[in-house]
This record gives structure tokens, C-alpha cells and sequence, in this order.
């Protein structure tokens, strides 16, 4: 059986519409082991046709093209480029070498392609090349070398994973007299060694040192003559020991390898080093503006709810009646309170009592009350008399703490605030002092003694005029004048912070509200909430401005590298492959993008909260980390997705449309 058969070929070129090109002629002919061929015929007489049909590189032909006795014409997509993996090996005349690639690299692509461990790979390499005398010239590029150098190169390439057959397109037609020669012994070499070599050459003087002479005029073959045997030393040596390395590479070996992609990759990126560093630049700056706004947004929350919560002892949850009207909101606005008694909330009945005492983790509840009004709560002291907007019961919400002077009340005693000891004259701790209820039609009176003064809630709080006593001394104040005081506050006592957000739940569960600061901030979180997510939507556009930016630079490099991939094609890579190292690119430039984004994010943070630190001693930006992550996740999906079509694109490009580009 021969080694390569042809039976009946023809193959047709399209031309237009349905204008054929007649290129290859019923060719029929049989080539075996231990053979050098030369192939020679006139420029467009059909040789490099024919080569591409017997490599594998080109399907759409008729007739059989039988390799030890299979037909590749019927192999199926995955079968064929294993054939041209590992049962032929091109070289070209151009010697089509990778140029950012090392010597070392350029052969081992085909073992990478097959993901052949890299020890193995280099030490494969190395033999070959020093066979053709190449092993100081490992770690150079292809443009250090001569002519002659890259051709030999290009040998070893084809030679890499011992395949049977090496086709050879006019390999010595950029090289002199002398390098000519030295190509044509190795590739004698190698036939000796009992490999079917198939060379296509203008010059009788190379056909004249092969063992067998094929003509091809106008796309037939018109003459075939054998012009000596090598005498076959090669079977003992190659039944044995080659046959098994070709089974290692061809049969055994896998698929390019994710490390391998994203190593091959990083070698292109290289090459194009400033664009691709400016392209991770102008990513970034997408990825960047998304998470500095959403950092924005968290850290005009951190502050606000800070400092709503400063003043509040955290083992505290106030429980308030809802209000009757539903839609009725807490009126901060002090200019449109119009009625005296703002109270209209409902009190607290025992039945309610009861539900709040039950949650769990309550140590203790305590009964309050607050009246919030104009005109009908005042102080008199010394002739001098305030206004009181807040009547509050005091309870364990306020603290020591909170105390600018003097201290919490105790029976008898109350405590005033900064606004309404100022308004009395400011000196009036220890001092007693009349308070002036308005309870139903008539006033009532009661003298009290300041027990201090508080000043909570800072700015906000302090507006307000406020008076805080004991529960106890306000429902005596209620009951000596034949009226009861029901509780319109509940405070639920803890004895661990961490308690306190489930306790808050529940009692928002069980249809109360919480306290007006807690009703505000969550309000204001909501409203901060939106403004940062619609400041984000509008940041991300950027992030589409960076992926067509992708797609467009993508595209330019698949063009630029299309006699590259049209290279690792005859090689033996798979679609599959090409589009990983395309794919990988992406992936790799979101990386990049990524990273500077979530860098300059951080580096920009520091200086905004330096700046706002100075002016208004806060920290207006805060990253939290998820963003960073989120930020680099959605910078390498957007790569990834942008990437994609040009990959797509490259893995379609035809080997032999991509070989004759130059
Ligand atoms: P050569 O013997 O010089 O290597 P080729 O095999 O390259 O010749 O080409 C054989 C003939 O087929 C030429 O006449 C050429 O014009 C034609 N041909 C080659 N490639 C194509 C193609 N892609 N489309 C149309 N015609 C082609
Ligand atoms: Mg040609």
C-alpha cells in the first residue's frame, strides 16, 4: 500500500458567479515512503494547488486522496486537522515564520497546538534544531536570522511532530545557490529517513537531486520519472523507535491548552504594546467612573446614616404608632406645622405593649411619650420664659452621653436642651423651673428642677426646643388632673448590639414604626440609592464606548494577523484554538482594563476624601470591595463578549486565502 494516494482529482476554482477555473486535471498518481519528489511545472501550472489539496488545507475537490489507505476527503473537521497536526508538515517558500515569536517558539507551536507538556516540548525542539544546526540561534527572532537560517527553521517546524509526509512549496525559491544546497541535503536527510517529501521547485538543478520527477503543465501531470532509490536504511530504525514517537504526538496529543492561549496571547500583546496598554487605559476609564459612583453614593450613606446614629444609644429601638392617615409622612418642616398638637399618632395599648415585649432578645420595654407642638408646652424660669416643640419622656435612648452638663433627671428633675437653657438665660442647672402643660382646655403647672443639659442629634435636634422628664412624674402630672397618659413611644431595650437590626425588623414586621431618625435614613438611603444607581447607568455608557473600542482594534489585529493564523492553520489549529487566542486577548485586556480601573478608582478616592477630609472632615468617597470585584468581572465579561465576533472572524479566515496574503 502507498503512503499517499491520488485517485481522479479535479479541482475548480470559483472565479464569478458560475465561471469555474479548471486547476487540477484527473490527476492520478502515488507517492511512497523514502521519497524525495520534486514537483515542476510553469507559474500557474497547478503545483500549489496540488499541495494545499494533499495538506489537508484545502477540502473542496473531487475524486480520493488516500493516506495509508484513508481517504482524507471523507475525514471529518476534528480528524482533518489532526492530519495536518501531525501527519504533514508545510514549509513555504516564504518560510512563513511568526515574528514576535523566539525560534523555539515558532517550532513549538504545532506541539503547543497539541498541548505537549513544555518540558517536553522544548527538549523535542532542541534536538530537531541542532539536527539542522540551529541550536545557538534558540532565543532569537525570526528577523535575526539569514534566509537560509529561517528556512532550516521552518524544516524543524514542519518536522516537529514527526510527520510522514513534509510539503514542501518551492522551499528554496528565496535562497541562493549555497543555502539552496544546504536545504536540499536536510531534506534528502529526511527522506532517507524514510519520510515522503514532496518539494515544488522552478529549477531543474534542485529536481535533479531528488529521487523522482514529476511535470504538471496547465493542471495535468505529463511526465513522472524516478531517478534513484535511496537505499532504504531508514526501516529498521523507523518501524521501531518513530513510529511510536508519532503515535506520542499524533494520536495521544491534545488540544492547545488555556495556559498555553493565554501565554501565546500575552507574546502578541507584546508586540502591540502601546495600543494594547492604551486600549486597558481607555477600558478602564469606564470601569473606573461606575465604581467611583457607586463609592460616591456609599459614602454620602456612611456619612449620613453616621451621623443620624451617633447620638443614639444602639441598644435602644424605639417602636411608634403608625399614624391613622397612611400617607401621612413625619413633617420635619417646621414653617408648615400649622395645628398646636402635632401628636395625632395613636397610643399604645396593652395588647400592643404585650406583642412588643414578646420579640425576642427584648430585655426590657419602657413606656414614653412625646408631644410635639407650638404653644402649648412651655418653660418659665426667672421671669424669662421658652417655647417647648418637644415634650419627650426620657428613656435609656438618652445617655450620659448625650449630657452637656449636669446630669439624666431623676424624680422631680428634667432635662432641657441647649436651645431652651439659652433661651432661660443659660444658667439654670440645679434650678427649679416651671413647666406649663396644656392638658385638654387648661394649663397645668409644675414645678421641676433642671437636672442638665442635653445636646444630641447635633444641629438637626438642637433647632428644636426640648424638655425631657420621667414617665412617672408626667403620668402623676396627668393623673392629679383626672387624665390618663398612654404611651405613644415604646422603647425596647437590648443587651447586644448585634441584636438590634433583627429586633428593628420584627417591629417593622409586626406593623409599628421605628424611630423618626431611623424612618429618615431610610428614606434617604433610598433616594442616595437611586441618584447612584442612575449616576452609575450613565457612567456605563462609557463601558460600551470601551467595547467598541475592543471590537474595532480586534478587528484591525485579525487583519493584520491574518497570514499568522492562516501559519497555525497549516499547522495543525483547530477553529476552536484560533478563537481561544483571540479569546484570551480579550479576556486578557479586560484584565488590564480591569485592574487600572480598580487602581485609579482607589488612587482617586484618596485624594477626593484628602480634599473632603480638609473641608468638611469626611470621607465622600468609600469603595467597598464588592464594587472593586464587580468592577473587574464586568470589564472582562465586556471583553470577553466584545471579542468574540473578531475571534469568530478569525477562526472562519480560509488557511489557504490567509497563506498567499502577504
Ligand atoms: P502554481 O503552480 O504557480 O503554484 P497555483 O496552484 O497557485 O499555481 O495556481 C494554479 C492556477 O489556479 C493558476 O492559474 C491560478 O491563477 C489559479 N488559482 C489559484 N488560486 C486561485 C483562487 N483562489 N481562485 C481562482 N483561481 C486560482
Ligand atoms: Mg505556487
Amino acid at each position: 500500500m502507498c503512503l499517499l494516494e491520488l485517485k481522479n482529482i479535479n479541482k475548480y476554482y470559483k472565479i464569478s458567479g458560475s465561471n469555474k477555473f479548471h486547476a487540477i486535471k484527473d490527476v492520478n498518481v502515488s507517492f511512497n515512503k523514502g521519497e524525495l519528489v520534486s514537483i515542476i511545472g510553469e507559474s500557474g501550472s497547478g503545483k500549489s494547488t496540488l499541495m494545499n489539496l494533499i495538506g489537508g488545507l484545502d477540502s473542496n475537490y473531487s475524486g480520493e486522496l488516500l493516506v495509508n489507505g484513508k481517504d482524507i476527503g471523507k475525514l471529518r473537521k476534528k480528524e482533518l486537522d489532526k492530519y495536518r497536526k501531525s501527519t504533514v508538515g508545510f514549509v513555504f517558500q516564504s518560510f512563513n515564520l511568526i515574528s514576535h515569536l523566539s525560534i523555539l517558539d515558532n517550532v513549538t507551536i504545532a506541539m503547543t497546538l497539541s498541548n505537549v507538556k513544555k518540558k517536553a516540548r522544548i527538549k523535542r525542539a532542541k534536538e530537531i534544531l541542532s539536527e539542522l544546526g540551529l541550536e545557538n540561534q534558540i532565543n532569537k527572532k525570526p528577523s535575526q536570522l539569514s534566509g537560509g537560517q529561517k528556512q532550516r527553521v521552518a524544516i524543524a517546524r514542519a518536522l516537529i511532530n514527526n510527520p510522514e509526509i513534509i510539503i514542501a512549496d518551492e522551499p528554496t525559491g528565496s535562497l541562493d545557490s549555497k543555502t539552496t544546497m544546504q536545504v536540499l541535503e536536510i531534506l534528502r536527510n529526511i527522506a532517507e529517513k524514510g519520510k515522503l517529501v514532496i518539494m515544488v521547485t522552478h529549477s531543474e538543478k534542485v529536481a535533479s537531486c531528488s529521487s523522482r520527477v514529476v511535470k504538471i503543465a496547465d493542471g495535468k501531470i505529463i511526465s513522472d520519472d524516478e531517478i534513484f532509490k535511496f537505499e532504504n536504511t531508514y526501516e529498521l530504525e523507523n518501524a521501531s523507535s518513530n513510529q511510536k514517537r508519532f503515535k506520542f504526538f499524533g494520536i495521544r496529543g491534545k488540544n492547545l491548552g488555556i495556559i498555553s492561549a493565554v501565554k501565546l496571547s500575552l507574546k502578541n500583546m507584546k508586540e502591540k504594546l502601546t495600543r494594547n496598554i492604551f486600549l486597558s487605559i481607555g477600558g478602564s476609564i469606564g470601569i473606573m467612573s461606575v465604581i467611583l459612583m457607586l463609592s460616591l453614593g456609599n459614602g454620602v450613606k456612611t456619612y449620613f446614616n453616621k451621623t443620624m446614629n451617633n447620638y443614639v444609644n444602639p441598644l435602644v429601638i424605639e417602636a411608634n404608632m403608625p399614624s391613622d392617615e397612611d400617607d401621612e409622612t413625619i413633617n420635619l418642616d417646621v414653617t408648615t406645622i400649622q395645628k398646636p398638637e402635632l401628636n395625632k399618632q395613636k397610643s399604645f395599648e396593652d395588647a400592643d405593649i404585650q406583642k412588643l415585649s414578646q420579640i425576642e432578645n427584648v430585655s426590657k420595654i419602657e413606656k414614653g411619650y412625646t408631644s410635639i407642638s407650638i404653644g402649648s408646652n412651655s418653660l418659665n424660669y426667672d421671669g424669662k420664659s421658652s417655647n417647648l416643640m418637644r415634650l419627650s419622656t426620657i428613656s435609656s435612648n438618652i445617655t450620659e452621653s448625650n449630657l452637656q452638663e449636669g446630669s439624666l433627671p431623676k424624680e422631680g428633675e428634667m432635662l432641657i436642651n441647649k436651645s431652651v437653657s439659652d433661651k432661660l438665660g443659660g444658667d439654670v442647672v440645679g434650678k427649679k423651673v416651671t413647666l406649663n402643660i396644656l392638658l385638654g382646655q387648661k394649663v397645668v403647672k409644675t414645678e421641676l428642677t433642671v437636672s442638665g443639659i442635653e445636646n444630641a442629634g447635633g444641629d438637626l435636634s438642637s433647632i428644636m426646643k426640648s424638655a425631657f422628664l420621667n414617665y412617672s412624674d408626667l403620668e402623676k402630672i396627668y393623673l392629679d388632673n383626672n387624665s390618663t397618659l398612654k404611651p405613644n413611644v415604646m422603647y425596647l431595650d437590648t443587651t447586644n448590639e448585634k441584636y438590634t437590626p433583627q429586633i428593628k425588623g420584627k417591629v417593622k414586621e409586626l406593623g409599628y414604626l421605628g424611630s423618626s431618625q431611623d424612618q429618615m435614613t431610610s428614606m434617604f438611603n433610598e433616594m442616595i440609592n437611586i441618584v447612584t444607581y442612575v449616576l452609575s447607568a450613565i457612567a456605563a455608557i462609557s463601558l460600551v464606548v470601551s467595547a467598541i473600542m475592543i471590537v474595532v482594534v480586534m478587528y484591525i489585529s485579525v487583519v493584520e494577523r491574518t497570514k499568522e493564523i492562516g501559519i497555525i492553520k497549516a499547522i495543525g489549529a483547530r477553529r476552536k484554538d484560533i478563537r481561544r487566542i483571540f479569546v484570551c486577548e480579550a479576556f486578557l485586556i479586560g484584565v488590564f482594563s480591569g485592574v487600572i480601573g480598580v487602581v485609579a478608582s482607589y488612587l482617586i478616592m484618596k485624594g477626593i476624601n484628602t480634599m473632603s477630609n480638609k473641608l468638611f472632615n469626611i470621607n465622600l468617597v468609600i469603595i467597598r470591595r464588592v464594587y472593586a470585584v464587580f468592577g473587574l468581572c464586568v470589564s472582562i465579561i465586556i471583553s470577553m463578549l466584545s471579542g468574540l465576533l473578531p475571534a469568530n472572524k478569525a477562526a472562519k479566515l480560509d488557511p489557504v486565502e490567509s497563506l498567499r496574503r502577504e
